[in-house]
């Protein structure tokens, strides 16, 4: 496929040093030697090229070939030190970096390139959100560091984020959209958690696409009232995983139908294997008396044992 120009490589770094030149500085003159932008152009540069870590990259860099290549490809004029380079990334407020989600989500809606690839159904695109942790210690901490303690006395301090991404079964690149942090906030005793940041994170991936047709898709700790309420008032739709053990009553109430109440499909494939599907709609989620009800859908593949029935 013939890459576009407004998605080629050197239109996306453009945009990006736009950015980065354009964020306000709030360092302190007298310790910075090295540009805003060249600093996190840099530790942008390391991700790109997925170097696990950033003082092996920027050693890397003084070698002539791959500074030429951080100049040219990134647009670095002097390339930063270490300690520097770290430093300037952590005092920026990732807020800041949100615009450039934005602006490359328009560049994939222009010429259709979103709905060519991405569209699940009529006008719907899947949003799969999980947590992921990206930073993890036993001795260095900070004030929004979320704290895990174990039995045996150790404390581990950790950075999370909440992070959705538009994706289709059949396209191998993914496209994230602006992370949620999930932290702790001075003088609040109560951890910050999964689940929370995912509830803030529905309405501002909604406020950026306010037009967009969104499946939410998440595993079995979404699929509780107070989210799925979250996902619908965002007029969004929903398939999320309900393992058994979290939703008895759900379960209890499905097991109470008669076989022929339950709609179900199957097929054998070539490897005679049987795929069945079955499923029922408005369901009650809970036993609450507001229980909301929903659609339960399950799936399942029996593949029969070698030497079986011979
Ligand atoms: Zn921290």
């Amino acid at each position: 496929m013939k890459s576009k120009k407004h998605l080629n490589f050197g239109s996306l770094r453009a945009e990006l040093s736009l950015l980065f030149n354009h964020l306000p500085d709030n360092r302190q003159a007298s310790k910075t030697n090295y540009s805003l932008h060249d600093c996190l152009m840099s530790g942008f540069a390391c991700m790109y090229f997925q170097e696990p870590s950033l003082l092996q990259f920027q050693k890397e860099l003084r070698e002539k070939h791959n500074r030429d290549n951080l100049q040219t490809l990134f647009g670095v004029k002097d390339i930063p030190k270490y300690s520097q380079m770290g430093d300037s990334i952590d005092e920026v407020n990732s807020e800041e970096i949100s615009p450039i989600f934005g602006n490359y989500f328009s560049r994939l809606q222009r010429g259709k390139y979103l709905l060519l690839h991405y569209q699940l159904f009529p006008e719907l695109y899947l949003c799969s959100i999980d947590g992921t942790q990206y930073f993890s210690s036993e001795n260095i901490k900070c004030s929004n560091c979320l704290t895990t303690k174990y039995s045996e006395g150790t404390i581990s301090y950790s950075h999370k984020v909440m992070q959705a991404a538009i994706m289709h079964p059949g396209v191998r690149q993914v496209i994230p959209l602006m992370p949620e942090e999930i932290r702790n906030t001075d003088g609040n005793d109560k951890q910050d958690c999964e689940i929370n940041a995912a509830k803030r994170l529905i309405p501002k991936i909604r406020k950026a696409h306010p037009q967009l047709g969104i499946i939410i898709n998440g595993d079995s700790l979404l699929s509780k009232q107070p989210f799925i309420k979250n996902v619908l008032s965002a007029k969004m739709h929903y398939i999320l995983v309900a393992k058994p053990g979290d939703h008895t009553y759900m379960m209890e109430w499905i097991d109470a139908y008669e076989p022929d109440e339950i709609n179900r499909k199957s097929f054998t494939d070539k490897k005679k294997r049987i795929h069945e599907y079955e499923w029922v709609n408005d369901v009650p989620l809970n036993g609450g008396e507001d229980s909301i009800n929903t659609n339960f859908f399950r799936y399942k593949i029996i593949a029969k044992l070698r030497n079986e029935g011979d």
